[in-house]
């Protein structure tokens, strides 16, 4: 009996270290590779970043016209995100050169406006719908680029659901496509009537320097022009952009170094464009969700017009829409479909634990009592101390 148990234990034991150093083996293998990225001497004018296609391993997933996607996925089920070998389509990536971002044709003024954009910034499009702007080219920059297209990859791969409502980009629409769009909105807000369309069109990623934030986002909107829906009758119809901002600066230093504790510079930085920046483009893609369907969600909507009752997203308005934005991206994480194949603890814990529990929570327990009330009312939240209990937001779509 007793030598039994002792197989029994060295053989789990042996097991053990098999599972633990076949993980270990797989993340040695990325890492490498991007250690050594990292630290080449950057060739000049190399401006296709073809010195990152040269380092893709050679099972790398590409896109839909290789391998149907669902062929992709089975084969790299097991792995989380951080593990997959996830290329881009490296036919869709032009450089459009540089120029100042004011006067670019698609982003334009507004966007620049907005976002008090001035100089120049190199362009890449991705696509007909996709573009990034960089306002230099430096070896962590251009890790960067790849990583959001990466990133915008695994979503449209692993998490098509997300991909498709959050970021599909999808151009100019045709007015069958802009009428199947207002059925959508019409079963979404349950009401005979939605006053507008607004049309995800384009997904700009501007990787810049500027503020204090890892990232932020902004659900730019379009010129509007009114569309003939059958007998709905004329429907105005906005095709916009979701604007997402990262700051490499921050993103190289202490923005990657307090999600990967204890790790250099280099390997959180990489770590980062690995696994933590899909994280952020599912919160950073919610927010601008918020922002589309708040005329179609009467939730959304309370928490725009809390929003600007306290002084906007810059001041105290933030919290409530901060912190269900938070609960959302970790809630999804957290699902049991995604769990196993998702963030990796590390990543997944300080959002929870250093965002979520020891940020938001106590900021919205702050605030005054009574607004707290009725907004959590209406939003039909209320406060715990667990993820699953607090926040809870029922309709956000992709909420389970
Ligand atoms: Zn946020």
């Amino acid at each position: 009996m007793k030598r039994d148990l002792r197989i029994n234990s060295s053989l789990i034991l042996l097991f053990i270290c098999l599972q633990s150093s076949s993980l270990a083996f797989a993340e040695t293998n990325w890492l490498k590779r991007q250690r050594s990225l990292y630290d080449q001497p950057l060739s000049q004018g190399d401006t296709g970043l073809k010195w990152i296609r040269k380092s893709e391993g050679r099972g790398a997933l590409v896109t839909a016209r290789e391998q149907s996607p669902k062929k992709q996925i089975s084969l790299q089920k097991s792995l989380s995100i951080r593990d997959l070998d996830v290329s881009i389509d490296w036919t869709k990536l032009r450089y459009d050169g540089c120029h100042d971002i004011r006067k670019d044709k698609d982003f334009g003024a507004k966007g620049a406006s907005t976002l008090q954009l001035k100089s120049s910034y190199h362009r890449y499009s991705y696509g007909a719908n996709i573009l990034v702007f960089a306002k230099r080219l430096d070896i962590r920059d251009q890790l960067l680029i790849h990583a959001c297209l990466r990133g915008l990859q695994i979503l449209k791969l692993r998490y098509p659901a997300v991909y498709n409502d959050l970021y599909k980009p999808r151009g100019t629409l045709s007015s069958k496509q802009i009428q199947t769009q207002y059925k959508r909105d019409i079963e979404r807000s349950k009401s005979a009537k939605v006053p507008w369309v607004n049309i995800n069109s384009k997904v700009v990623f501007i990787i810049n320097n500027s503020g204090t934030e890892s990232a932020q986002s902004l659900y730019l909107l379009g010129p509007s022009k009114k569309v003939k829906l059958g007998k709905i009758g004329a429907v105005p119809v906005y095709h916009n952009s979701l604007v997402i901002t990262l700051n490499v600066a921050h993103l190289s230093h202490r923005g990657s170094q307090s999600v990967y504790t204890g790790m250099s510079q280099r390997d959180a930085f990489l770590y980062y464009i690995r696994d933590g920046i899909v994280e952020t483009l599912v919160h950073e893609g919610f927010h601008c969700l918020i922002s589309r369907d708040r005329h179609i969600n009467e939730q959304f909507n309370v928490i725009r017009g809390f929003q600007s009752s306290r002084g906007g997203f810059g001041k105290r308005g933030k919290s409530i829409e901060e912190a269900i934005v938070c609960n959302s991206s970790l809630r999804f994480f957290e699902s049991e479909a995604v769990k196993e194949t998702g963030l990796h603890k590390q990543v997944f814990d300080f959002y929870r634990k250093a965002m979520f529990e020891k940020i938001h929570i106590p900021r919205v327990q702050a605030m005054n009592k009574e607004s707290r009330g009725q907004v959590f009312k209406t939003l039909q939240i209320k406060v715990g101390k667990t993820l699953k209990e607090t926040l809870i937001l029922k309709r956000l779509y992709l909420e389970k």
